[in-house]
C-alpha cells in the first residue's frame, strides 16, 4: 500500500469502528490536530507504512480498512512516547492497543499478529504460574505459530547460563493475581477494558 497514492473512500468509512476504538482506548481521535509530534518521537516509525499521526487521521476519516490492512499497529512497541508527547492528550499508545484488539477480533491471527500470540501466551503464563515461565512461553509459541524450531539452538545456551529453567514454581500470591485477571474480564464484558 503506497503512501504517495492514498485514495480515501466513502465506501470504507466506518465511524462505528472509530467509536469502538475510542471507547476501548478511552481516548478521542477528534482532539488530534496533526502536529506530528507523536510520529517525530516514535522509535518504530521507520518500520510503519502509516506513522502514528496518520493512523489518527485515518481514524478521524473512518478509514478502518486502511488502518487494519497495514502492519503499523503490529510494529508499535507500546513505548508510550507518542502519548507523552501529544499536546492534546491523545493516548495513541492506548489507541494502538485497541486497534490490535479490533484487528485480532476481526481477522484472527496473521503474520504480523504473531506478536499478539506471544502476548496472549505470556499472560496465560502469568495467570497460571503468577510469573513468567520462559520455557513454556517458547514451546507453546513455537507450536501455535507453526515455527517449531524457532530459536531452538538458543535453548541449551540459555539453560547452561541458568536463564531458562525446565520446571517452574508458582508464585505464592497466585490467588491475588487471579483476582486481577477476573477483574479485567469483568471490565471487558462491560466494554471498559481491552
Ligand atoms: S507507543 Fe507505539 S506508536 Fe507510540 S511512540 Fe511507541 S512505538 Fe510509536
Ligand atoms: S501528537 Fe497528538 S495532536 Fe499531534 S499529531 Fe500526534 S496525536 Fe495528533
Amino acid at each position: 500500500m503506497k503512501n504517495s497514492k492514498m485514495t480515501l473512500s466513502a465506501e470504507t468509512m466506518n465511524l462505528d469502528f472509530v467509536r469502538k476504538v475510542e471507547k476501548l482506548s478511552g481516548s478521542s481521535v477528534s482532539r488530534c490536530f496533526q502536529c506530528g509530534k507523536c510520529s517525530a518521537g516514535c522509535p518504530m516509525r521507520s518500520y510503519m507504512e502509516h506513522p502514528p499521526n496518520r493512523i489518527v487521521r485515518l481514524l478521524q476519516l473512518g478509514q478502518f480498512e486502511r488502518v487494519l490492512a497495514g502492519r503499523s499497529i503490529w510494529y508499535c512497541a507500546s513505548c508510550e512516547t507518542c502519548t507523552a508527547r501529544c499536546p492534546n492528550k491523545v493516548d495513541l499508545a492506548a489507541i494502538m492497543d485497541a486497534l490490535r484488539k479490533c484487528s485480532w477480533d476481526a481477522k484472527g491471527a496473521s503474520k504480523e499478529s504473531l506478536v499478539q500470540l506471544a502476548n496472549k501466551i505470556f499472560l496465560e503464563n502469568i495467570r497460571t504460574y503468577g510469573r513468567q515461565y520462559e520455557m513454556r512461553l517458547a514451546a507453546v509459541f513455537n507450536l501455535q505459530s507453526g515455527k517449531l524450531l524457532k530459536d531452538f539452538m538458543l535453548g541449551p545456551k540459555l539453560m547452561s547460563k541458568g536463564k531458562l529453567k525446565m520446571f517452574h514454581q508458582k508464585n505464592k500470591n497466585i490467588k491475588e493475581i487471579e483476582r486481577i485477571f477476573r477483574r479485567i474480564e469483568e471490565l471487558r464484558e462491560k466494554g471498559e477494558a481491552l
